[in-house]
């Protein structure tokens, strides 16, 4: 019986296999034999044997030509390019892979030198690794990294290979490396950018610590990369950039990944400089920061060079004060500012008087140091919020803006005319100089930058006409009025020391009843020559030149006198309400129990007294400005909200600060009819009022239908000409 042939046999395996069959087939057949048949016997037994001596060698060759396909199909196909190269250097077989990596079909290379394909600076070294494979000099096989050139493209390979001498033949395997080769080309690149490079490179960790640092880094801050490693980045930061800014790009960095901007940073001698940064960030698979690349570089010079240029272009070398061109800047900036915010703003110029005079006889040199000299007088004179330039020569200009009140361009006219009044030492001589001062006033005046100029620039002439030494409104109302307020500000120093106020009382009257509950105090100023001055008048003098803290202080007393002895004489809850200047409330030296310590001495409870004050004081509403108020009440004095509804007052505010009247102001008292807005708003405020818990005092009520009118809303309280005209407390002891 024939075995069934297993393909993984090998010929050998068949051939031991055909031999036990057949030795066994022998012993069996000899057992049996006898012998006169023995010579027939052996010619058969001499057939079987050729005949399986054939067969195992058929299996033998159909194995072989298997292992041999097997072979040819895994060289063809290997992922690796082959090639078998003669001892001559030519390629005498070559698989798929080989094809693709020279770029040509591989029957055209069979027969080819390999040489031809490799770069020719390889060349030399490809021939010595072939001399070493041929003559074994090393065990085993050889390796090597060359490239090759395959069309237009160049590969890299790194190239194993095995002789076989019998045949003078190699069989050389080359992997293709080029991807690899160019990633450590590429690193290798960027670390020697990373070296070289002018900028300085911080890589920092997610929490801002530093984790390296470039050569450039150590040359712009001179800490060496010891020093900075591990520390955090403020370690270069420099208080020329506040908290703010460093939030800020923090915020930035995290919500973007990148930031990119100038600024300030110290070096390790305490050097600030200025730098222009950008950051970029590393992110994991997940999301999360792992890296931040910071990459910087010096602007200092080119900074300071550009502050040089712009100093150049808007200051005045000779003063450092802004020049011409900033000067117009400015002005423009401020004229918008102020139509925004619909207030007026002062143009002052300013011209010295005979300075050329100072220049004909004591030299140009002299004059300078004059300019120079007048320019420091004049710094002392301005606010904070002004501007001062100089537009050449001796004129000079101050932009005045955010006015509260036109006194304040007086006051600043006149304390420049006083400190000129001293004479300027010029090295051995001594000289007087004055200015003409000329005004012109946004939007009075004009609106736009060349007209305001134009406009300052007339009234100054106008004031050297007059005689030099002194100050000229454009308009000439404006210039008598500010006499006025010149006058009244010489002459406000002396009235309270002799005695020229007096207070005038008016009643406060609750609707329902008709009866007199309260009075407010108004103080009134007689001028020996003037005669009776309002208090519209002066009040707001008072206020920019802070007399009203010693008035409001008196008037305050006077109340509390004239309330103890109402109070004593049968009106004994009888309040006196007295106005307080938002001035008196922001003066830090007023002490805030003064008033509470006062009624205190007298015996007087502070329900006896009503602190009027007024919207804008609640705006601009300081911790100190609300201390007092607390103050105030803690005492059991009451507050009451004055000319209500004239300013701005924002309801939460209302709220804060426990008010507890309002006084709508005369504005919607004085055309109050049944059918009017005016009525509507009245009826608003009032409803509002009492549902936050105020009551409400209605000024100005001249007439009885005004009076009706708002009984009809509910209104608590009246006070007008209709119940009587502010008087003097022996006139008012008859209305009770
Ligand atoms: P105010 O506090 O709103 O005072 C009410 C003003 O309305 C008073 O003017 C009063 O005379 C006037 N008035 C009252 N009833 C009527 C009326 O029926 N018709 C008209 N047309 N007017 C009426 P006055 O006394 O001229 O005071 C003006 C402002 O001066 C006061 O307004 C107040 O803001 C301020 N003031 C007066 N005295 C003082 C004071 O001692 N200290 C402070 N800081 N300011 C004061
Ligand atoms: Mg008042
Ligand atoms: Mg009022």
């Amino acid at each position: 019986m024939k075995m069934p042939i297993d393909a993984t046999l090998n010929a050998a395996d068949l051939r031991q296999r055909a031999e036990q069959e057949l030795a066994a087939k022998a012993e069996t057949l000899t057992g049996n034999l006898i012998d006169e048949r023995r010579p027939m016997y052996e010619l058969q037994v001499h057939q079987i044997e050729l005949e399986m001596q054939n067969e195992a060698l058929q299996e033998v060759r159909t194995v072989a030509e298997l292992a041999l396909e097997r072979y040819a199909e895994l060289f063809d196909f290997a992922p690796i390019a082959y090639f078998i190269l003669g001892i001559d250097g030519i390629i005498r077989q070559t698989n798929l892979r080989g094809g693709i990596l020279l770029g040509l079909e591989r029957s055209k290379l069979v027969g080819k030198p390999f040489a031809q394909y490799v770069s020719s600076e390889y060349r030399p070294e490809l021939k010595q690794f072939l001399c070493n494979v041929f003559a074994s000099v090393c065990d085993g096989s050889q390796r090597c990294e060359i490239s090759l050139k395959a069309g237009d493209n160049i590969r890299w390979v790194k190239v194993e290979a095995t002789a076989d001498t019998s045949r003078q033949t190699c069989l050389t395997a080359m992997v293709d490396i080029t991807e690899q080769k160019r990633t450590e080309q590429e690193l290798q690149l960027a670390a020697t950018v990373y070296t070289v490079i002018d900028e300085s490179i911080v890589v920092i960790d997610k929490n801002y610590r530093i984790i390296a640092v470039n050569p450039a880094f150590t040359e712009m801050t001179g800490y060496t990369a010891e020093e900075a490693i591990g520390q955090s980045t403020s370690l270069l930061e420099c208080e020329l950039q506040d908290k703010a800014f460093y939030q800020e790009m923090k915020d930035r960095l995290n919500a973007t990944g990148c930031w990119g901007g100038k600024l300030w940073h110290r070096r390790k001698n305490g050097e600030p400089y200025f730098k222009r940064l950008t950051i970029s960030s590393m992110y994991s698979v997940s999301g999360e920061v792992i890296r931040r690349v910071a990459m910087s570089f010096d602007i200092t010079d080119e900074f300071r060079a550009e502050d040089i240029i712009h100093k150049q272009a808007y200051i005045d070398t000779l003063t450092e004060l802004p020049n011409r061109r900033m000067f117009f800047d400015r002005l423009r900036q401020v004229i918008e500012k102020s139509h925004r915010t619909n207030r007026k703003l002062a143009l002052l110029f300013l011209d010295l008087d005979h300075f050329k005079d100072i220049n004909d006889t004591l030299g140009h040199d002299m004059g300078d140091i004059l300019l120079n000299k007048t320019t420091q007088r004049l710094k002392n004179c301005i606010r904070e919020t002004d501007t001062l330039a100089r537009l050449g020569g001796d004129e000079f200009t101050i932009i005045m803006e955010e006015l509260e009140g036109l006194i304040s361009i007086d006051r600043v006219a006149l304390s420049i005319q006083q400190s000129m009044a001293a004479p300027f030492q010029l090295k051995n001589e001594r000289c007087h100089v004055s200015f003409s001062i000329g005004i012109a006033l946004y939007p009075d005046d004009a609106i736009d930058t060349d007209g305001l100029l134009k406009k300052a620039d007339q009234a100054m002439y106008a004031a050297k006409q007059k005689g030099r030494n002194r100050s000229c409104y454009f308009t000439p109302a404006m210039q008598k009025a500010s006499k006025t307020r010149l006058r009244l500000i010489n002459d406000l120093h002396s009235a309270l020391g002799d005695h020229q106020f007096w207070v005038a009382y008016q009643p406060i009257v609750e609707l329902a009843t008709g009866y007199i509950h309260k009075a407010e105090a108004l103080v009134r100023w007689q001028h020996p020559t003037l005669g009776l001055i309002e208090p519209t008048e002066f009040i707001p003098v008072a206020e920019d030149t802070g007399i009203i803290i010693d008035i409001g202080e008196w008037v305050f007393r006077q109340a509390t006198n004239q309330v103890a002895k109402w109070r004593a004489n049968g009106h004994p809850l009888f309040q006196i309400s007295v106005n307080k200047s938002p001035v008196q409330f922001r003066d830090k030296s007023d002490c805030h129990g003064n008033w509470a310590m006062h009624l205190e001495r007298l015996g007087l409870p502070g329900s006896c007294i009503v602190v009027e004050i007024t919207e804008s004081l609640l705006l601009d509403m300081t911790t100190i400005v609300a201390e007092k108020l607390l103050v105030f009440r803690d005492a059991g004095m009451q507050v009451s909200l004055d000319d209500f509804g004239t300013g701005y007052s924002s309801l939460s505010c209302l709220k804060k600060f426990h008010i507890d009247y309002l006084k709508i102001d005369q504005q919607f008292v004085n055309n109050l009819t049944a059918d009017s807005i005016d009525f509507g708003l009245c009826e608003a405020i009032i409803l509002m009022a009492h549902k936050l818990g105020m009551k409400v005092i209605a000024e100005g009520i001249e007439t009885t239908v005004q009076r009706d009118l708002l009984l009809q809303v509910s209104c608590d309280y009246g006070q007008g000409y209709l119940f009587s005209k502010p008087v003097s407390a022996e006139e008012f002891e008859k209305l009770f």
